[in-house]
């Protein structure tokens, strides 16, 4: 039996080495990035004026000038123009090259015009304001974007701005989600007295098609011939398998003998936790990793939000951002077992507070959808106050 720490320790030592492939940019999105992104020119490209109004020489307003001619007009999308006479302005559009001589842009708001006049209405006019510096915030050849981070909008802006039509990024591991089990039926079908739909693979399934991650689904029943050849087979043709069921102390649970016969080696089995606790985690010879995590859903669904994933990312390159929540309510749990409580958390004044709800038990999946993630309370206390702070494992996004 290893601890909740050691466990994340050896899940996060056997991380699978991605290979790279090319998407276009509008499947890039969720995607991690595999690529050094670079500035193909500056950012701006050029001095832009950032608000619509009269670009002026700041001189000629210092000399005591209010009302400048306005001699042309610079537009967004043509070509640098020039002010001819020093006394005058041109007239000037968000996005435009600031025209040579220029110095200053008087937004519309501070101005009157009238008939080509432009008179500026405010005394406070500073010497370069209102436009956006070549170059001020990236140079031609600077890094925009490193390899191992997830592309949300804000980067496929980046993309598109710099012409990147198409982008590396990591591929996903081939991955199988198996469900073992003599009562579980497809979900399609009707159930006998004694049987239930199968839900923790396509839980799993749900959970990994929101991180673009995609995985085929398999059942197998508790039948230790019959797993020894399909796991054989679903094994070597998969970089990782998922498993749920089959690993406790019963009678028909035979997963981890099995996987041992078809040469996935053990790394451990059985986590100080609860939920979850006979979690079994392997790698076999030629790098297969496989988790086999409980059948009992909670668990099945923490073991997943709190290892699979964060072995995924940590695989992709992407850096592991921990999150804490505040306990809203005092909680008491005796055993000697990390506990991960199910809490719904809402944001109290900047505060995330943590409400617990343990439901059921681990059997208990309806408590789910009132809850948004575990908070993690560790093993060696037994009383957990109202106040504190500890690691939150969302799984829900924001909304
Ligand atoms: P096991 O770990 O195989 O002993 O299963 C523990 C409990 O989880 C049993 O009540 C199973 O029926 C249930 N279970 C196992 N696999 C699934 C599944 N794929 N979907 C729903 N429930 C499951
Ligand atoms: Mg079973």
């Amino acid at each position: 039996m290893v601890s909740v720490s050691e466990a994340t320790v050896n899940i996060l030592s056997q991380l699978y080495k991605p290979s790279i492939e090319t998407v276009t940019i509008t499947d890039a999105p969720g995607r991690v990035l595999a690529e050094n992104v670079l500035a193909d020119r500056d950012f701006p490209p050029f001095d832009r004026v950032s608000m619509d109004g009269v670009a002026i020489r700041f001189n000629e307003w210092k000399r005591g000038q209010r009302s400048f001619g306005i001699e042309d007009v610079q537009a967004a999308g043509s070509p640098a123009g020039q002010l001819r006479h020093a006394q005058c302005a041109v007239e000037v559009m968000t996005g435009a090259v600031l025209p040579e001589g220029t110095d200053t842009v008087i937004r519309y708001e501070d101005l009157t015009i009238h008939e080509d006049q432009a008179t500026i209405q405010t005394m406070d006019v500073k010497q370069g304001q209102s436009i956006h510096r070549q170059g001020q915030d990236a140079l031609q050849g600077d890094v925009l974007l490193e390899p191992g981070i997830i592309l949300s909008p804000a980067e496929i802006a980046l993309l598109a701005s710099v012409g990147k039509s198409e982008v590396k990024v990591y591929a996903f591991p081939k991955t199988a989600i198996v469900a073992s089990g003599d009562e579980l039926v497809e979900i399609d079908t009707e159930p006998e007295p004694h049987q239930i739909r199968r839900s923790n693979t396509y839980a799993i399934q749900a959970a990994m098609k929101v991180m673009g991650w995609e995985g085929t689904q398999f059942h197998l029943m508790d039948d230790k011939n019959v797993l020894v050849d399909s796991l054989r087979m679903i094994t070597a043709s998969h970089d990782v398998v998922i498993l749920s069921g089959g690993i406790s102390k019963g009678k028909f649970d035979f997963i981890p003998d099995v996987l041992e016969e078809i040469g996935v080696k053990k790394v451990f089995q059985f986590v100080r936790q609860r939920p979850g606790k006979p979690f079994w985690f392997g790698v076999s010879d030629s790098g297969k990793i496989v988790f086999a995590l409980p059948g009992n859903p909670v668990s099945t669904y923490l073991c997943f939000y709190r290892y699979v994933r964060p072995w995924l990312l940590s695989s992709l390159h992407v850096a592991l951002k921990s999150m804490h929540a505040i306990l809203a309510r005092d909680f008491e749990f005796e055993p000697d077992l990390t506990y991960f409580l199910q809490v719904s958390v809402r944001n109290e004044m900047g505060k995330l507070m943590a409400y617990p709800d343990s439901g059921g038990g681990s059997g208990d999946f309806a408590n789910l959808k009132k809850v948004d993630g575990f908070l993690e309370l560790p093993s060696d206390r037994s009383t957990f106050k109202a106040g504190e702070a500890f690691p939150f494992i969302p799984f829900r996004l924001a909304n």
